[in-house]
């Protein structure tokens, strides 16, 4: 999927724009607070062709004065898009500052277009000339309070889409992405789980030329860990920055299907873990927790159950999510990590014939009756699974405001005793059918 990246100084109306072309998604999760808040990546489609959107300017550079801010925002928009939207502001004219971004992104080959902001009328259109001279053919004049002008600046970046690759999807390779907060030992692990394998098949270059993959085969089974490069390369001043390691994070869910989110067993966990967690179940891949440095960690017999109870409650959103304690220094039971990687993979796309999903949730019923609002009950039709990766079922109900999110809750937690979905989330729906 291409990504595109929007920079621009501040107040040019980044954030406006990103959000009119992402649209406004509601997160299906309710019990994340606050993880839809504050995007900086997100998901639009234009003429059909789905694409990633990153809004650099949700990157900031605390204590880095206001130019050392744009030229790291640009470099992060160089190192991760295949297209760079270049927003200014057409009240201002080109001003120094739009001319240090220019000058980065000269630089790197990647396409750039430009888009006008705050044109909001049609007498402003004579305000987008003097963008010209910035060297990136022709700018677009748009308006981010009217929404107008986006479209055709879309219908410019869609040029510049790469064509659509086969390779992409290897139906028969289970993806899977090794994310965590900077440091937990995510290369680390990367080396010791490929380190014990030896044979490394092949390196896949993604969408970007960043995105490098790398594919094996362990017990006859193919496996891919995405976005390898990125942990490779070391030492830019960003790859510490926290929304920066969450961008990462949400680049490499994206083509995986099953997700290691690693913690670090020495520091334990802190609140960019849970975010970091967040978005893997958000993304609805499989997760399974890893806790990393177990080596380097003082222990009784209680120490394991501690630290699983406290992942059990930090988060809460991921009790479905296998927990394994390693070390990637001590190849302690890093044998054991694929073998769940696989079984997890398998659990993602299980498919459940709808008879037998409807002996479960009818027994489920008579255990534990129906919600009711005043006269009205909720009625259960039938169910059905509509997809998997994640599993998804709908329950067809006489009133779907009448499934409260606890009983669907008891649903779906009846689901998961019938059948095995360890290490998958699970998406329950009720839709109505009288
Ligand atoms: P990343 O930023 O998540 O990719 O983390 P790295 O793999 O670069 O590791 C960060 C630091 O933790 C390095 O100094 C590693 O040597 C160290 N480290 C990684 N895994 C382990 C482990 O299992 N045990 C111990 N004691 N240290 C580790």
């Amino acid at each position: 999927r291409p990504v595109v990246a929007i920079v621009g100084r501040p107040n040019v109306g980044k954030s406006t724009i990103f959000n009119r072309i992402v649209g406004e998604r509601i997160a299906i999760v309710e019990d994340i607070p606050g993880l839809t808040r504050d995007r900086i990546y997100g998901e639009g489609e234009w003429l059909n062709r789905a694409f990633s959107l990153i809004d650099t300017g949700g990157i900031a550079f605390d204590n880095e004065p206001l130019r050392e801010q744009m030229r790291l925002q640009a470099e992060i928009a160089i190192d991760e898009a295949d297209i760079i939207i270049l927003l200014v502001n057409g009240r201002d004219g080109v001003t120094a500052a739009d001319e240090d971004v220019t000058n980065i992104l000269y630089r790197s080959k990647k396409p750039v277009v430009i888009g006008v902001n705050k044109v909001d009328n049609p007498e402003m259109h004579e305000q987008i000339y003097d963008f010209y001279r910035l060297g990136f053919g022709e700018p677009f004049p748009i308006s981010g309070s009217h929404g107008r002008g986006i479209g055709d600046m879309l219908d410019e970046v869609f040029t510049y889409f790469p064509a659509v690759r086969e390779d992409e999807h290897d139906p028969d390779s289970i993806h899977f992405a090794v994310i965590g907060r900077p440091n937990v030992g995510k290369s680390s692990l990367v080396n010791a789980i490929l380190g014990e394998e030896r044979v490394i098949v092949s390196e896949h270059p993604g969408t970007t030329r960043d995105a490098i993959d790398t594919g094996f085969v362990k017990d006859e089974q193919k496996y891919r860990i995405v976005d390898t490069a990125g942990m490779r390369k070391r030492g830019k001043v960003y790859e510490n920055t926290e929304k920066y390691s969450v961008l990462r994070a949400q680049r490499a869910l994206e083509r995986a299907n099953v997700v290691l989110v690693v913690i670090d067993g020495e520091e334990g966990i802190i609140e960019q873990d849970k975010k970091i967690a967040g978005y893997a179940h958000e993304a609805g891949r499989g997760v399974i927790i890893v806790v990393n440095k177990w080596d380097a960690v003082a222990k009784d017999d209680k120490t394991m159950n501690e630290f699983t109870e406290k992942i059990r409650k930090g988060f809460a959103f991921l009790a479905y999510a296998p927990i394994l304690f390693v070390s990637a220094k001590t190849n302690q039971r890093i044998q054991n990590l694929l073998p769940v990687v696989h079984r997890v993979a398998e659990n993602h796309q299980t498919r459940v014939p709808t008879h037998v999903i409807n002996d479960v949730i009818m027994d489920a019923v008579s255990m534990n009756p129906t919600p009711t609002s005043g006269t009205k009950r909720l009625r259960i039709n039938y169910a059905t699974q509509v997809a998997v990766g994640p599993p998804t079922f709908v329950i067809f109900v006489n009133d779907p405001e009448l499934m409260h999110f606890s009983y669907r809750r008891f649903l779906e937690n009846s689901l998961r005793e019938a059948f095995t979905f360890e290490g998958s989330p699970l998406k329950v729906l009720a839709r109505k059918k009288s």
